[in-house]
């Protein structure tokens, strides 16, 4: 039996979610967004699986290199374009479309002369104020590229929302409206909608969206669950009892003796801790599921383990499969406990839990999982 810790990751919830991508933006075309390994599921396996999206898109050039040496042929974005001409030469060879944002980018664009030329989007700080330029700065900008010989095709426009996961909030249809004012014809390409955005604001849903957590089945939403979104999560993370103690009333529990029994009982340790990527802020009262039912954490949560209050689960066995997150238990709950968000609790998963992929397609020719 198999006692690591284990993320089952479910290919057809993978495929459900990027369905319900489309039924909501029914006319824009999809780049999906797998950067940080596929929030934490496997950046080929994901982009393997989410071919029939319109293309893939990444934070960084090495993430786009790493798909294409695994196979993948699609359109790949790179939304932070790139910092050096190095990377700029991996962009080209690879067919990368680059978001550019700051000047610096579009003069070594211009420099290097090639007969490769590339697609580019010019990220457009429409009230994020991260990374972008402003709005009057694009005009110009749009001409000049437009001239250029060394890009490909139109240029497109592309803003990110800061505010999007809350849907009372102004700024994101504020948002929406900068970009488009930029582009009142109708010439360019727009790039806006996140999953927030796609799933709260309409104005959002252009030509091409960009979802990330919705497609692995997590609430991008303020007060609203996955569930009622109709998203099904794509991993499941697993592992087993290891031990079943009958501790005594009085006795305390793990690092910091920080939970001490109120009564004789029960208490259970699961072979998952935060060097697997379980958050170590997750308090006491986190719910697990031991055998499908609920069980609170007790103490602190520990490299390699967690205590678990087996009071209500008087029949668990050493051996008794342990869920930490996936179908009925929400990530967006277990973040919500520790104070954090799904995006993070997916992406650190560690590389010591064993990732198990169902249901998945084959690899593209000469792909290798990696
Ligand atoms: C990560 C990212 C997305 C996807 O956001 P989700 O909230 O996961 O849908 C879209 N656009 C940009 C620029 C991003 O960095």
């Amino acid at each position: 039996m198999q006692i690591h810790p284990r993320a089952i990751i479910d290919h057809a919830a993978l495929r459900h979610n990027l369905a319900c991508v489309r039924r909501r933006a029914p006319d824009s075309r999809i780049w999906a967004v797998v950067k940080a390994n596929g929030y934490g599921h496997g950046m080929v396996e994901m982009g393997t699986t989410l071919e029939t999206a319109d293309g893939l898109a990444v934070a960084r050039v090495e993430e786009g290199v790493r798909l294409r040496e695994a196979g993948i042929t699609k359109p790949i974005l790179v939304m932070e374009g790139f910092l050096f001409d190095d990377e700029l030469a991996a962009a080209r060879a690879h067919g990368f479309e680059l978001a550019l944002h700051r000047p610096e980018q579009v003069a070594l664009l211009e420099q290097t002369r090639t007969t490769r030329p590339l697609r580019i989007w010019i990220k457009v700080d429409t009230g994020m104020h991260r990374l972008g330029f402003d709005p009057q700065q694009v005009p110009n900008l749009l001409a000049r590229l437009s001239a250029d010989p060394q890009v490909a095709g139109p240029v497109g426009l592309m803003t990110h929302l800061a505010k999007a996961d809350d849907p009372h909030d102004r700024l994101t249809q504020l948002q929406c409206d900068r970009l488009r004012a930029l582009d009142p014809a109708a010439h360019y390409p727009l790039s806006i909608g996140n999953s927030a955005g796609i799933l709260a604001c309409p104005a959002s849903r252009t030509p091409w969206v960009r979802p990330g957590i919705m497609l692995y089945g997590a609430s991008p939403l303020i007060g609203r669950t996955a569930a009622e979104l109709r998203l099904r999560p794509v991993m499941r993370l697993a592992t087993r009892l290891i031990a079943v103690r009958a501790l005594r009333r009085g006795d305390a529990v793990g690092y910091g003796s920080t939970y001490v029994c109120p009564q004789d009982m029960l208490v259970g340790v699961a072979a998952i801790g935060y060097g697997d990527g379980y958050p170590r802020h997750a308090p006491i009262g986190t719910p697990v599921l031991v055998g499908g039912r609920r069980a609170p954490l007790i103490g602190r949560i520990s490299m390699d383990m967690i205590n678990i209050d087996l009071r209500g689960l008087p029949t668990a066995r050493v051996g008794d499969p342990v869920t930490l997150w996936g179908a009925d238990l929400p990530v967006d709950e277990i973040a919500q406990w520790a104070g954090t968000i799904s995006y993070e609790l997916l992406c650190r998963v560690t590389s010591r839990v064993r990732m198990e992929h169902r249901e998945m397609h084959p690899m593209p020719h000469g792909g290798k999982r990696l």
